[in-house]
């Protein structure tokens, strides 16, 4: 895999599995545009690359809102004029009981995992089909599969939206050279799941159920990703891809 020169812009990029994509593409030449919504582990990461030789630059923006997604791209293209490939991987996943839920945490919950997509889908779609072409990848879960996930409502349903409008821009852009996937992680070792982790009956109960008998770490969602975006997938659009050691078949 080589994506020498090749722009990559990868949202929530401070830590986590967007950490790892970064980190993967910029092994393999890519200019990293590093997107979070605070610097404290974005400055840290795009350090990091720059110090291994690759080449990252940091973008701090909220994207849940349109404006703010709209100054990071044209501050991306002022650096480097071309956009060509996307990782809508910034997620949050507030738990609470549906009774329970508070309402800001369920705005927020779509705000950022659902609409920040549509929001970065849009501005850089808009590029990529005046480039002639790109590649956009959606980091949704299984839990945005069938499966549902208990007490993360808001969750499961930003998810599975964010699988409906991968499936929608691959319609839509595919006539403009865009492929558009969605990437469905099980249970990652990331921040994100480090509470629920050390619940040991809990992580006992989650490996039962993975035939692999393993957690995912971040490594094996970039794996995916990587190969979505090369052109050994270039006939792949429109489709959900599970990582996740064999938890969820379908
Ligand atoms: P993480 O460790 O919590 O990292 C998410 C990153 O996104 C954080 O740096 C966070 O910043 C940033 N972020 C949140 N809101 C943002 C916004 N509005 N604008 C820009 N950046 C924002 O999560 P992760 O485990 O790496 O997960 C990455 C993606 O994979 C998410 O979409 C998640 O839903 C999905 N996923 C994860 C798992 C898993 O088991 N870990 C499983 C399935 C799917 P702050 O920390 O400052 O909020």
């Amino acid at each position: 895999m080589d994506f020498t020169n090749k722009v990559v812009l990868i949202t929530g990029a401070g830590r986590g599995i967007g950490r790892e994509i970064a980190f993967s593409f910029a092994k393999l030449g890519a200019r990293v545009a590093a997107n979070d919504i605070t610097p404290i582990n974005l400055d840290p990461t795009v350090q990091q690359i720059n110090t291994a030789g690759g080449i990252a630059a940091d973008f701090v923006a909220d994207i849940s809102k349109k404006m703010p997604v709209q100054a990071m791209v044209s501050q991306i293209l002022e650096q480097w004029e071309r956009i060509d490939i996307l990782i809508n991987n910034a997620g949050v996943e507030p738990h609470a009981p549906l009774l329970e839920l508070d309402a800001w945490d369920w705005q927020r919950t779509i705000d950022v995992n659902l609409s920040g997509p549509f929001y970065t889908t849009q501005v850089v779609g808009r590029i990529m089909r005046e480039q002639g072409g790109g590649v956009i990848v959606n980091i949704a879960s299984i839990a945005g599969r069938a499966h549902g996930l208990k007490d993360r409502s808001s969750y499961v349903a930003s998810k599975m939206g964010l699988i409906g409008l991968t499936r929608e821009a691959a319609r839509e852009l595919a006539e403009y050279n865009i492929r558009v996937n969605a990437v469905c992680p099980g249970v990652i070792e990331t921040e994100m799941t480090a509470g629920l982790r050390q619940n040991e009956a809990m992580v006992a109960k989650w490996l039962e159920d993975i035939p692999q008998s393993r957690l995912g770490d971040p490594q094996d969602v970039a794996n995916l990703v990587l190969f979505l975006c090369t052109d050994a997938a270039k006939y792949i659009t429109g489709q959900a891809i599970n990582v996740d050691g064999g938890k969820v078949m379908n």
